[in-house]
């Protein structure tokens, strides 16, 4: 792919960029430029460009306004001590784009074109990445949107795919802190047929309503159960779930309708290399009182790009409280281990690591 670069004319200054990279919360600074490429089904994708980072003007009628005919992915690149920049299985998030965007009718994206847009884009703006110190890092949104103008129930006849990048601060300011959990009972977000699996606008949109909800009962983040029985954990709104026995097996429950988190899958290939056995399989929400309970649960925790792997704390539910499991040791040294990796500073055993 042949990426054409107009390099900004109003790019931040370093004074400013050192005092958004002290304190970059996340989501909240974008860097000088931005990645679009466009696709019409006669000419394929085309007009691969680098440009200076602005609003889009969008007709009232774009597809994507109405239908949600959209994907999008997560991920950072990350400075390592030595200054070189790294992204983590770029390749995994463009499979991933690719299974979400032919479950949403949008167009293939090559996986190498995908790598190719969000490497350069992180070259053109690497003043953007910040230091390796307090774990920052540049977060990464590539996504892929219906721009046709056009009001009919169709799949979109001209689609944008974009790379956006913002740096992002630690998601742990003060040490790990176990999350609180509220079950949700009442929203469901995903069904058989449906596109849980899909990294798409409208799952978060659904599930907005019922993280109110966990919110307005005290909690940090919502648990979903699947949406035909309502009794086997699915994930939470944007993080998917792990449960470690005494025996030293761990748990996460199996895939086909929550997101198939790049975290979640280099987790089963890291705790087997500690030695422990892991099972994808139904994880209901009976086995979680019950284990919890009786001790043979011994850590929960929830794992994604943002946060890497959090502990889960309490879980409440109109049925009461399930307090938090005992200890937080497994869940300690793979959130390490993986974040070792990513910044560079653990021999890379699996290959994960990609140098921009
Ligand atoms: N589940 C959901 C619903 C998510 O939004 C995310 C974040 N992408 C995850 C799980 C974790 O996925 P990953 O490890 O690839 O960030």
């Amino acid at each position: 792919m042949e990426i054409s670069i107009t390099p900004s004319s109003a790019a931040v200054s370093d004074e400013r960029l050192a005092e958004i990279l002290a304190n970059p919360g996340f989501g909240l600074h974008f860097t000088d430029h931005m990645f679009t490429v466009e696709w019409t089904p006669d000419s394929g994708w085309h007009g691969a460009r680098i440009e200076p980072y602005g609003p889009l003007t969008l007709d009232p009628a774009t597809a994507v306004l109405h239908y949600a005919q959209e994907t999008f992915e997560g991920m950072k690149a990350y400075r390592h001590d030595d200054g070189s920049i790294w992204s983590f299985r770029p390749e995994e998030n463009a499979q991933r784009m690719v299974r979400s965007s032919h479950r949403l009718a949008l167009p293939v994206l090559e996986v190498d074109d995908f790598i190719q847009a969000v490497d350069a884009l992180v070259a053109v703006d690497k003043r953007w990445v910040p230091d390796p110190a307090g774990e920052k890092s540049l977060y990464l949104r590539p996504f892929m949107f219906a721009s046709e103008k056009f009001l009919g129930v169709r799949p979109s006849q001209h689609v944008t795919f974009m790379v956006i990048a913002s740096p992002a601060g630690a998601y742990f300011k003060g040490g790990l802190k176990p999350v609180t959990l509220w079950l949700t009972e009442e929203y469901t977000r995903a069904g058989r047929g449906g596109m849980g699996a899909a990294k798409t606008g409208g799952n978060y949109a659904s599930s907005l309503v019922a993280q109110q909800e966990a919110i307005g009962h005290g909690c940090d983040q919502v648990v979903f159960l699947d949406g035909q029985e309502g009794r086997y954990v699915e994930e939470l709104g944007g993080m998917n779930m792990y449960y470690v026995f005494d025996d030293g097996h761990i748990v996460t429950p199996e895939t086909g309708t929550i997101l198939e988190g790049i975290t979640r899958s280099s987790i089963i290939e890291l705790a087997g290399k500690l030695g422990h056995q892991v099972e994808e399989r139904k994880f209901s929400i009976d086995e979680w009182r019950e284990g919890v309970t009786s001790g043979r649960i011994t850590e929960i925790f929830a794992c994604g790009t943002a946060a890497v792997v959090t502990p889960v704390g309490e879980l409440r539910s109109r049925e009461g409280t399930v307090p938090a499991p005992a200890s937080t040791d497994f869940t300690t040294r793979v959130r390490q281990a993986l974040v070792d990796i990513q910044y560079g500073r653990a021999e890379d055993t699996f290959g994960w690591m990609h140098q921009i």
